[in-house]
């Protein structure tokens, strides 16, 4: 087995190590497993510039392949290019991305360029603390198990709702003034989530839609707070609206990565926008926003039937105007046009989906489907939410969810005890 570490303390340091992880897998290693992240505080040699000293995010993948260690190394270089790592850079300074070959079976190499086991092995106890809970073999000092200060995975990528409303059923009215609204985007990215998506205008069953402008006029200030952090790509930020006049003001002022549209129903031309922008695009599934409780998918068959062929008719005319697969993302829109036993059937059945190629998304936090197995209320659903979201991440591509710190808990704790996941 070859052991790699990926190292990052600058920037959007979770996404770095995840677009190192997909190139590793691509690219060089087979039967690939990640281990779960681990922050740690800088280690700097003394007299070392105080503005180095940001902590790190770490892992490690396990896997194996057939090139050499020299050729394995010259492809770690490569990956630390792509990612934006440059030729030069001084020591200890702080860096995107940090790939280094730790150990390569029991191989031991001394050359000019590379040493294996990599000689900082030893000092870097967070390090050995990973190999060890990957492989029960590998012996290890166990006086160090407390090495690091946060732990997150990457898998499942989750996606932290901000709604900026006073109505939203789950939240309504905990973040609707700006300073709250942008607190709470920055903690969830902080805890963790891939993607941040803001809101300002409920879709609950019932709700009576606002004016474009009241929409825009919530939106706006928490944009505009949140601008520098999107200027540096330290957050990925997500707008969920489906008003063709605010898409247009906000992709023009700002740079969003998605823009989610719960009417799955925009035409050409702001698609055409969407397109230029490079965004990901959300389409959900719905017969109508908001719902209607009489507007529900026939009951004489699978739900699963109308929204894959409603599904791909949309996928294939993003993908004629040229909307890469990746970036369209497909919500089947749990609680939208269908009754709770139709919903319980998506939750379950979602191979048909997963079929149709595209990344899957799933809104199923604190939904009122919850209501046929529990009494809880909206915001006390956290837990049933979860137990959903353990039983769906193999499937799904990104959960979109409002707690994401119990969320990282749950799957950092199902991943440490898997011995990290493929
Ligand atoms: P650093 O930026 O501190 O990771 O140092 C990178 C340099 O260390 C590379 O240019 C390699 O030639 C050298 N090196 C020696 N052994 C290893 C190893 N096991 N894995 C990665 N780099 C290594």
């Amino acid at each position: 087995m070859i052991y790699i570490s990926l190292g990052s303390n600058i920037g959007n340091r979770l996404n770095y190590l995840s677009n190192a992880v997909d190139l590793l897998k691509k690219r060089y290693l087979k039967n690939m497993r990640c281990s779960i992240v681990l922050e740690t505080e800088c280690l700097l040699p003394p007299g070392a510039l105080k503005e180095w000293n940001k902590p790190f995010l770490n892992m490690i993948v396990a896997g194996t392949s057939d090139l050499t260690p020299a050729l394995l190394l010259e492809g770690l270089h490569q990956i630390e290019r792509e990612i934006g790592k440059p030729l030069s850079y001084e020591r200890w300074s702080p860096r995107v991305i940090d790939l280094d070959i730790l150990m390569w079976r029991d191989m031991i190499v001394e050359t000019s360029t590379l040493t294996i086991p990599h000689p900082e092995l030893k000092n870097r106890p967070f390090l050995t603390h990973l190999i060890a809970m990957m492989d029960i073999s590998y012996k290890r000092d166990l006086t160090k198990q407390r090495c690091f200060s946060k732990s997150y995975t990457l898998a499942p990528q989750l996606v932290g709702i901000v709604n900026i409303t006073h109505d939203s059923f789950s939240d309504g009215g905990v973040y609707n003034t700006v300073d709250k609204a942008t607190q709470h985007a920055l903690k969830l990215s902080e805890e963790g989530a891939h993607v941040v998506e803001i809101g300002a205008q409920s879709t609950k069953p019932g709700v009576s839609l606002q004016c474009e402008e009241e929409e825009y006029e919530r939106l706006e200030p928490v944009l505009k707070n949140l601008k520098p952090f999107l200027e540096k790509k330290t957050l990925l930020l997500s707008v969920d609206t489906f008003r063709p006049a605010l898409i247009r003001k906000i992709l023009k002022n700002y740079p969003i990565s998605w823009i989610n549209d719960v009417t799955g129903n925009l035409d050409d031309d702001i698609l055409q926008l969407i397109l230029d922008h490079q965004c990901s695009l959300v389409i959900m599934h719905s017969l109508g926003i908001p719902p209607q409780h009489d507007n529900i998918l026939p009951q004489t068959q699978s739900p699963l039937l109308p929204i894959l062929k409603w599904a791909k008719r949309k996928i294939d005319h993003l993908q004629e105007m040229g909307f890469k697969q990746e970036k369209i993302i497909l919500d089947p829109g749990i609680g939208y046009g269908k009754s709770a036993y139709q919903n319980l059937e998506i939750l379950r059945d979602l191979d048909a989906l997963k079929e149709l190629g595209v990344p899957l998304l799933m809104g199923h936090s604190r939904k009122l489907y919850t209501e046929s197995f529990s009494m809880e209320t909206a915001q006390n659903r956290d837990i049933e939410t979860l137990a959903i979201s353990g039983l769906i991440a193999k499937n799904i591509d990104y959960l979109r969810v409002h707690n994401v710190r119990d969320h990282m808990r749950f799957f950092v704790a199902q991943q440490a005890l898997k011995g990290g996941i493929a």
